[in-house]
C-alpha cells in the first residue's frame, strides 16, 4: 500500500458533464450502467467521471456524489473531515 504524505482533497466535479454515466442516456446500456455503480460502492471508492478520466484527471462525478455520498466509504469519510473540493474540468486559465 503506498502511502501518502500530503493530505489530498477528494475532487468533486462542480456540475454534471455532458457525458455523464447518470444522464438520461449514458453512453453504456442500463446493465453495465448498474454494475458499473455497483462495482464502485462494493468497492467503496467513488465513481470517477467519464470526462474527467480522459482528461487524466480523477474527478468525482457529481452526480453520483450527489446520489451515492453515503453509500460509499470514500465519500462520507471526505465529507466528514471537510475534504471534499468542487472543481471545474478545465480550469479557466486555458
Ligand atoms: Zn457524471
Amino acid at each position: 500500500m503506498k502511502l501518502k504524505k500530503k493530505i489530498s482533497t477528494l475532487q468533486v466535479l462542480n456540475n454534471r458533464s455532458d457525458e455523464c454515466l447518470f444522464s438520461p442516456n449514458p453512453i453504456v446500456s442500463q446493465k453495465r450502467k448498474e454494475l458499473i455503480i455497483e462495482q464502485t460502492l462494493d468497492q467503496d471508492r467513488y465513481f470517477t467521471s467519464h470526462k474527467a478520466m480522459i482528461a487524466s484527471r480523477d474527478l468525482c462525478c457529481r452526480v453520483f456524489f450527489d446520489i451515492h455520498k453515503y453509500d460509499s466509504l470514500v465519500t462520507p469519510l471526505a465529507i466528514q473531515l471537510n475534504l471534499v473540493e468542487f472543481v471545474e474540468l478545465f480550469d479557466s486559465k486555458q
